[in-house]
């Protein structure tokens, strides 16, 4: 069975995407045998290898915003985005909270990045065992 593909945006400059890129690698450490990472801006540019990897392969996307550039992206490559994640919409859950910036996670923001990684991490285990 493939591994389901974790893309997180490319945003920089803020710290939303500092959250996705650091949830999406926590995922994969927590959950090697399910899943793998891959370059959204390797995606953007249409190379066929890299569709061939992703067409009609599930895959989380991570945002940072609601622009929603890993999601959007992914759907055009072909990919099957199962999970859509905001980092925006976990910082509401927790207003008055300082994450950091695009360079430094505070502990909130490393917080945000494990609420994010386990709410995923919780779906991939349900959706295993779903299959099995
Ligand atoms: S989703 Fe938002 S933060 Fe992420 S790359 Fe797009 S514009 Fe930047």
């Amino acid at each position: 069975m493939s591994k389901t593909k974790i893309i997180p945006c490319s945003g920089i400059g803020k710290v939303h995407g500092s959250i996705a890129r650091e949830a999406a690698f926590e995922i994969i450490r927590r959950e090697n045998e399910k899943c793998e990472t891959m370059c959204l801006a390797h995606i953007v540019t249409g190379d066929v290898d890299i569709k061939e990897k992703i067409e009609n392969e599930k895959c989380i996307t991570i945002d940072g915003c609601p622009a929603l550039c890993a999601a959007k992206n992914v759907e055009l490559a072909g990919g099957i985005v199962e999970q859509s994640i905001r980092v925006i919409d976990e910082m509401k859950k927790h207003r008055g909270a300082k994450p950091g910036t695009a360079t430094y996670l505070t502990e909130d923001g490393w917080k945000m990045v494990d609420n994010i990684a386990s709410n995923i991490c919780e779906n991939l285990r349900a959706s295993s065992l779903e299959v099995d």
